[in-house]
């Protein structure tokens, strides 16, 4: 990419790996529940362990005509395992990861949970109250080292009642958002209920943002997760099924009444592209007209304009994702880099921006790859100009 000029883009997307001593202090009967993985040695397949549950995860492998095993090495790149093993752990090295961010044009970061990610399959309240409480202690310490990390607070949620002082503590401790999993553990009911309404209130009063990760939802145990259905197509299908949760969070939130409630309460749903927004405001509009006599609780505005003013999405290479904002109208469409996992841009990031918005207006560009960023984030400097 010599001689081109660097595109600085925010990412509404990306992970860190958590270290792996980094439940060692907690007490042994909390430390066991965490949860880790065993990577098995063919590469083809990871167990992941939480609270006395197993599941078996498929590792992404990177041809989709090459044997399942072993594990091909090398990439269409020319990097290797052990060149990704090891990029993959410099993130949790703050200097490291600027310098990473700085060669990729990657300005600041919404960071989730790696492994911590999984934690909403926790079942006992102690258990997810002093593991997210290690993993928050963690965060906390990271983001210090820069201002363009905007790490997630990890919130415990088989009890409300933690889940709202988690909010409330992690705010204190200077966390601008909060991860939740696009459905709520398999105890608890579904986001529309008023089971969560403290939840949302604690979002709102704290001014904490809500982060949706697309493919968290709670698998019981013994399934093998992100398999939801098997045969001709599987690869395809399975991921595409991933990217449906954040849309039936987001619109439970709008439906439900929560972003009509607190109207400055606002949602992230990450990594599940963005061109589901405007077809999902149709949607519930036509629901709300059509079915206009049933519908409970009446909202003071369309549910459309919930979505459009309310919800954010970041994409990594959709290119339907940026027309959404200039063609459909949805503003807060960001982009995502999703470093240092392997669906995203590590490695190529310049080349997909300049796919993405060389031929985009710029103010669509500017406000996709910067401004919706910010609008969530306004404490968060901006890029170099
Ligand atoms: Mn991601």
């Amino acid at each position: 990419m010599e001689g081109v000029e660097k595109l600085w883009a925010n990412s509404g997307d990306s992970h860190i790996v958590e270290p792996t001593d980094l439940f060692s202090k907690l007490p042994d009967h909390i430390r066991e529940c965490m949860p880790r993985t065993v990577k098995d040695p063919s590469g083809a397949f990871e167990t992941i362990h939480v609270d006395g549950q197993e599941w078996v995860r498929d590792l992404p492998q990177v041809d989709p005509n090459a044997p399942r095993k072993p594990r091909l090495n090398a990439r269409p790149d020319g990097t290797t395992d052990d060149d990704f093993i090891e990029r993959w752990f410099r993130g949790n090295t703050p200097a490291q990861r600027v310098a990473d961010l700085d060669d990729e044009g990657v300005w600041a970061e919404v960071i989730y949970p790696g492994l911590g990610i999984w934690a909403f399959n926790i079942r006992t309240p102690e258990v997810a109250r002093l593991g997210c409480r290690v993993m928050n202690e963690h965060m906390a310490e990271f983001q210090s080292h820069s201002p363009r990390f905007v790490c997630c607070a990890s919130i415990p949620m088989v009890d409300v009642s933690d889940a709202v002082a988690e909010v409330r503590r992690t705010s204190a401790d200077g966390f601008l958002i909060g991860f939740l999993p696009t459905k709520p553990p398999l105890t608890m009911p579904e986001y529309n209920d008023a089971t969560w309404d403290p939840l949302w209130a604690a979002f709102a009063e704290t001014g904490m943002r809500i982060g949706f990760h697309i493919g968290t939802e709670p698998v019981p145990a013994n399934q093998r997760i992100g398999v939801y259905i098997r045969g001709r197509g599987a690869a395809v299908l399975n991921y595409v099924e991933t990217t449906y949760g954040g849309q039936r969070a987001a619109s439970q939130l709008i439906t439900s009444g929560a972003l009509n409630r607190h109207p400055e309460l606002k949602v992230l749903v990450s990594e599940g592209g963005a061109t589901w927004g405007p077809f999902l405001a149709d949607r519930m509009d036509e629901g709300y007209r059509q079915h206009g006599a049933a519908v409970e609780p009446r909202l003071s505005k369309l549910p459309s304009e919930y979505l459009y003013e309310q919800v954010y999405a970041s994409f990594q290479h959709d290119r339907s994702a940026v027309a959404a904002n200039w063609a459909m109208g949805w503003r807060n469409v960001m982009w995502g880099s999703d470093y240092p996992h392997f669906e995203g841009t590590f490695g190529h990031t310049q080349k997909t921006l300049h796919e993405l918005f060389d031929d985009t207006d710029p103010v669509t560009s500017h406000r996709v790859r910067i401004g919706a960023f910010q609008e969530l984030f306004p404490t968060v400097p901006p890029p170099p100009s």
